[in-house]
């Protein structure tokens, strides 16, 4: 039917992907994860693969495809989900699926497809499997119920949130869940490479045996990792409370925010989000009716985790409490916070309380009022904390404002920086004017050594392989855009037929060996050859929802490129053309461009071998490429001269 160069597992019936491709919407996937905007026949937002402050990705509903003209990504809803969602091809497929409610003809998979299906994809499956076996241990057997289960009623956490969370338990026997599991079939490797057991000197054993089980979800809901809390505290003091899976393929735990996949509606909702520490905090305010609350769950606060927040919110209030720790880390999460330009309030609880126990003490209503009457932006918090540390000492009284300094510097946006500076200076009674003064000092110390930073590294990039890539970028994207399209009209008076873009493209190519060398786009020019001489014409569509991935994401970034019109017709005005009005002009130009810049590669080459061959004093071989040498610079003044001072676009 098809030849792909690359080889994907393809689990789905090719029928149940095509039905896929159909129902996909692309701004409803997108939309899932992103705030979008229309903006014209497009929408746009910010895009959720880096960070930006102006949103330049763009979705095309015309096209189903989207783009970011900031970092590059592109491609169709697929791509967009493996990527968000760090899937593999068949599991992103699956999950469109299931979000159109398509049924998909996959069959029970053998141990033998589990071998060859994607480690990635393994991982996850077999993590929603100790997921289910937990739940499953919790409510079902009599250890479960006995142990876990009436701890996490001690704990007073209701089955309705219980279920929500997908908490579980882990028997105590050392290995149970591990032989269950391979009786069922799941390899070993899998298991030991997604933190479940890990393998002793005597043998596999669970790693969370005899803990209550927290399931660390993805965006997307999907079960990637695990936190285990220890039941039996007394006698086994040198034990862990918690224990979490380890980093894996699935699991980069600087990237994964504990309580996202349940909050992330209502961060949306409320445009707002909190910061709390760990598992039982997230829940018991969930259980309260706060649900637009995630915690970084034992690790320290990345700056990844605050973009993933970002996508959702601008912003975020860290509840903390009034320990001597999490003060500190409080303090540094809001600088962290305020450099990603977020806007950031810090809330204390009371003494003693932190915000499991908190909220398991107040109804929801009076929660929420708690909250919004005491969260203070960061400048009074800092302050607050500070000025009660510093007690009227003049020194430890100044280390204080350049504190507060620092955190405004960070701040990327001037107007929110204006507006904090002129609360600073009411609060510490100085002269506005003079904190700017400071406030810009520090951010160019700041910009500083950030510039010193990037300029440490080397930046090691042959820009002759870019200008190639770029060229044979440049010559398959005018071939998916415009190869339908007619370039030459039938000569009658040399007898040829009429030419199309791609009827041009392909034979100049196979006529001079001048295939594409990057792999992806290679295949894309096979395939788009064999598809031209099966059906006369090639759709883009063909390519935007290709079931290999990549090419689907190169083609979507090739089709948005945005063109550039040749200078000429800018400068004087004049009606401007578009590409498809010139494309006898372009087509043949940028041919040549792609020619040239191929023989300068040759020359280099040849160049280098006759260097090689006089060190090595083999004069038949310097002969042999000085000749090709010579014979290549010729083309190469004939290519110069047909392109002549055309200026490319
Ligand atoms: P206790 O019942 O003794 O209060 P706890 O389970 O509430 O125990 P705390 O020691 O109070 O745990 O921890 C505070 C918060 O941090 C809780 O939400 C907890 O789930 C979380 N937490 C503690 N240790 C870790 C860890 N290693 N990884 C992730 N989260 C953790
Ligand atoms: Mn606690």
């Amino acid at each position: 039917m098809f030849r792909t160069h690359f080889h994907v597992d393809i689990v789905i019936d090719r029928n149940d992907i095509d039905r896929i491709f159909e129902a996909v919407r692309i701004v409803e996937v997108v939309e899932e994860f992103v705030q979008l905007k229309r903006r014209g026949v497009n929408f746009i937002g910010c895009c959720p693969f880096h960070n930006e402050r102006t949103p330049s990705f763009i979705v095309s509903p015309a096209k189903n495809i989207y783009k970011c003209f900031g970092c590059g990504k592109a491609g169709n809803a697929v791509n967009f989900v493996m990527e968000h969602e760090q899937l593999g091809y068949p599991e992103a497929l699956r999950f469109l699926a299931k979000k159109y409610g398509i049924e998909i003809s996959e069959k029970e998979l053998t141990p033998e497809e589990r071998q060859q299906s994607d480690r990635r994809e393994s991982l996850m499956v077999v993590s929603a499997y100790a997921a289910r076996i937990f739940q499953e241990n919790l409510h079902n057997t009599r250890e479960g119920m006995a142990i876990g289960m009436s701890y996490f009623k001690e704990r007073s956490f209701r089955e309705d949130i219980i279920r929500k969370f997908e908490l579980g338990y882990s028997l105590e026997a050392r290995n149970a869940f591990v032989q269950k599991a391979l009786k069922d079939g799941y390899k070993e490797e899998f298991l030991v490479n997604a933190g479940l057991c890990i393998n002793g000197e005597k043998g596999l054993f669970d790693r969370f045996a005899g803990r209550v089980m927290f399931p660390i979800h993805s965006l997307s809901g999907k079960v990637i990792a695990f936190g285990g809390r220890v039941l039996k505290t007394d006698k086994n003091k040198h034990i862990a409370k918690y224990v979490n899976s380890p980093e894996s393929e699935i699991y980069h735990k600087s990237n994964v925010l504990y309580g996202i996949f349940q909050a992330k509606n209502s961060i949306v909702r409320h445009r707002k989000c909190f910061l709390v520490e760990g598992y039982t905090d997230v829940i018991s305010m969930h259980q309260a009716g706060i649900e637009n609350v995630v915690a970084s769950s034992g690790t320290a606060l990345t700056t990844e985790q605050i973009r993933l927040i970002k996508r959702f919110a601008e912003n975020v209030t860290v509840l903390y409490d009034g320990d001597a720790a999490g003060i500190k880390a409080a303090l540094r999460g809001i600088d962290m916070f305020l450099q990603e330009g977020m806007n950031v309030k810090a809330l204390l609880l009371p003494d003693g309380d932190d915000p499991d126990s908190f909220s398991r003490k107040h109804s929801a209503v009076a929660l929420e009022e708690y909250f919004s009457h005491n969260e203070t932006d960061f400048i009074r918090f800092k302050a607050k904390l500070l000025l009660d540390d510093a007690q009227g000492d003049p020194i430890r009284h100044a280390s204080l404002i350049n504190e507060v300094m620092h955190s405004i510097a960070v701040i990327p946006d001037p107007i929110k920086r204006a507006v904090y500076l002129k609360e600073a200076a009411e609060m510490f009674g100085m002269d506005e004017q003079m904190l700017a003064q400071s406030a810009d000092e520090k951010r160019k110390k700041l910009f500083k050594e950030q510039r010193r930073r990037t300029e440490e590294k080397p930046v090691v990039e042959d820009t002759r392989d870019k200008e190639m890539e770029c060229a044979e970028q440049e010559i398959i994207r005018l071939l998916i855009i415009y190869g339908n399209e007619k370039l030459f009209d039938v000569d009658e008076e040399t007898g040829t037929d009429e030419v199309s873009v791609a009827g041009y493209l392909t034979e100049e190519l196979r006529t001079d060996e001048l295939e594409p060398q990057q792999p992806v786009l290679r295949a894309i020019f096979e395939e788009y050859e064999q598809q031209l001489k099966a059906s006369g014409r090639v759709d883009d569509k063909f390519f935007i929802l290709h079931p290999n991935p990549e090419v689907s994401s190169v083609v979507a970034d090739l089709i948005t490129a945005k063109y550039k019109l040749s200078s000429i017709h800018e400068h004087n005005g004049i009606q401007v053309k578009t590409e498809m009005d010139q494309l006898c002009e372009i087509v043949p130009v940028h041919l040549l461009a792609y020619k040239q810049k191929k023989i300068i590669r040759l020359l280099e080459e040849r160049f280098i071998s006759m260097q090689k061959a006089l060190e090595a004093k083999d004069l038949e071989t310097y002969d042999q490429c000085y000749a090709q040498y010579t014979a290549l610079t010729e083309i190469k003044k004939v290519i110069a001269k047909n392109l002549g001072n055309r200026v490319l676009c």
